[in-house]
């Protein structure tokens, strides 16, 4: 399957992204959750692949002051603690989408 393609990338609330792919999804994430999911060298172990970031210490009232395009392959957000590490590629964006028919999927990917 060819992966989704985001056609557009929008804060739809103070504490909301919205994401529009090009297969008709849409995708919308709460910036805590967008930045607990950051997988850059500082919040994920590079060695044991493990979380180094615990979700409890991003702040709920966390917001995303910028995004930023990274090439053709995915976007950049600076997040208001002013972390801008991590690069979300569109696979990974589409694969942490949180509604309930993507993490369905996932969970039976996981299942098998
Ligand atoms: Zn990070
Ligand atoms: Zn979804």
């Amino acid at each position: 399957m060819p992966v989704p393609l985001p056609l557009e990338i929008k804060k739809t609330a103070p504490h909301e992204i919205t994401v529009w792919w090009d297969d008709g999804h849409t995708s919308v994430f709460t910036t805590k959750y967008l930045r607990s999911e950051c997988a850059c060298a500082g919040c994920v172990s590079e060695i044991t692949g493990k979380r180094i970031l615990d979700p409890a210490s991003v702040p709920d009232d966390i917001t995303v002051l910028n995004a930023e395009h990274v090439g053709r392959y995915g976007v950049k957000f600076v997040f208001s603690d002013y972390h801008d590490d991590g690069i979300y590629t569109w696979t990974r964006l589409r694969e942490i989408c949180p509604c309930d028919e993507c993490s369905r999927a996932s969970s039976e990917k996981a299942k098998t």
